[in-house]
């Protein structure tokens, strides 16, 4: 019996628009951009085009103003394809902090660009190298001086601002001394990236183990004008929270598109190759851990899709997001492990896709979220244990 990967749902349409435009873009394509290190421009560019990078953004803003569950729909396909989201994923979960918090002119100003995809929304700023997941003890600061905010300081691990023209950026605007609560006193700002850097941002990539494009970003004395502010001023951990199960829901749809594209992988691999005159899939010991697989991807896709209804109902969902983005990530990774084993040696050969998708999975355990700060999170805020740190 052939697999039906993923389980048909309500976005059949979505689902085959996107096959049909992630179809001209094969695993030829894909292995040639992660040898280069190269972006998937044309990729993203049919993307943008078809309007599916827009996906949430309202209608009176040229986008297509649908929901998370369909966004997280576009997402899970890209990845169900063989290709990898996270090229763009920015965009999606981005420009959410423009449309809550930006002023009118603000969004008139950005929002028609980028859905029209004239402009790219796909960088936030939030990690630093000395603080890492401890973001309130940040160090940047962003200190106003008449009509400007002076940034000075460093981030790490900031993605594809080389594909970007704008940047979300956190930074401090009153010193930790000063705030009554730690989370206090910290801003978000647009930054124009082709004004940016080199008059005050520095950019330097980091090679690492995926064609992820991510640096390290120096600021020295960058001005930025007041009016790039976005909301009031010592709001801005509280907004990019705000975002957070957005982007959560987002990266546990894509995890899911991976884990199915492991499972039928595998499956296919198992019931084509034959050692000892029987289909390795025959074995037990081969068919299980793929049975197990797909367990774990259906249970992962039923907490996402919670996720998805609530937050779209306007619902909280702090708890729902963070144990799909769990779930997920952990489905995906050992889907990942078992599709490698299943293949053997080949799953080691380029050409085979499995080598490449194994690498790029096993980031969501550790972004944009660890593993660790969701446990943390489910026992403080879900069972009412002492918060650790
Ligand atoms: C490829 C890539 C792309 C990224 N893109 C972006 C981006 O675009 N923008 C951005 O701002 N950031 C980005 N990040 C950063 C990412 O969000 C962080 O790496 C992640 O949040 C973990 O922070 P850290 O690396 O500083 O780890 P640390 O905070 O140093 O933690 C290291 C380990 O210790 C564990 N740990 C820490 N404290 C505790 C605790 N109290 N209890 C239990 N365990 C703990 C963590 O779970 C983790 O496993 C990216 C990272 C990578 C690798």
């Amino acid at each position: 019996m052939k697999t039906q990967i993923p389980t048909p749902d309500a976005y059949q349409e979505i689902r085959e628009a996107m096959r049909d435009l992630c179809g001209r873009f094969d695993s030829a394509y894909w292995q040639k951009v992660d040898t280069d290190r190269g972006y998937p421009e044309a990729f993203v560019d049919a993307l943008t085009e078809a309007g599916w990078l827009a996906a949430l953004i309202p209608n009176e803003y040229g986008g297509s103003g649908l929901g998370l569950a369909e966004a997280s729909v576009i997402m899970e396909e890209i990845n169900f394809s063989g290709g990898n989201a996270g090229s763009c994923h920015g965009q999606m979960y981005n420009m959410g902090t423009l449309l809550r918090h930006g002023s009118p002119e603000q969004k008139k100003q950005y929002l028609p660009g980028i859905a029209s995809g004239k402009l790219r929304l796909q960088t936030m700023a939030v990690t630093e190298p000395t603080t890492g997941t401890d973001t309130t003890q940040l160090k940047t600061t962003a200190v106003k001086k008449g009509d400007r905010y002076v940034v000075n300081g460093q981030k790490v691990w900031i993605s594809r601002i080389q594909h970007s023209d704008l940047m979300i950026l956190l930074a401090r605007t009153t010193p930790l001394a000063e705030v009554k609560k730690k989370s206090e006193g910290m801003s978000i700002f647009i930054v124009d990236l082709h004004q940016a850097i080199g008059q005050g941002m520095t950019v330097r990539p980091i090679q690492n183990m995926v064609n992820h494009e991510t640096n390290e970003v120096f600021f020295d004395n960058l001005e930025i004008p007041a009016e790039n502010l976005i909301g009031t001023e010592g709001q801005g951990f509280k907004y990019i929270l705000d975002g957070l199960n957005a982007e959560r829901t987002l990266i546990a749809a894509e995890c899911i598109g991976d884990a199915y594209w492991f499972v039928e992988r595998a499956r296919r691999y198992a019931s084509e190759r034959v050692v000892f005159n029987r289909p390795i899939g025959q074995n037990q010991g081969v068919q299980f851990p793929i049975a197990d697989a797909y367990i774990e991807t259906e249970a992962a896709n039923l907490m996402r899709f919670k996720a998805c209804s609530l937050f779209d109902a306007g619902k909280p969902c702090g708890g729902e997001a963070n144990m799909a983005k769990y779930l997920a990530a952990k489905a995906s990774w050992e889907a990942a492990n078992t599709c490698l084993q299943t293949h053997g040696g080949f799953g080691f050969a380029h050409e085979y896709d499995v080598e490449r998708k194994f690498r790029e999975t096993r980031l969501y355990q550790v972004a944009p979220i660890s593993t660790n700060l969701i446990y943390s999170y489910v026992a403080e805020h879900l069972l009412g244990l002492p918060r650790s740190f």
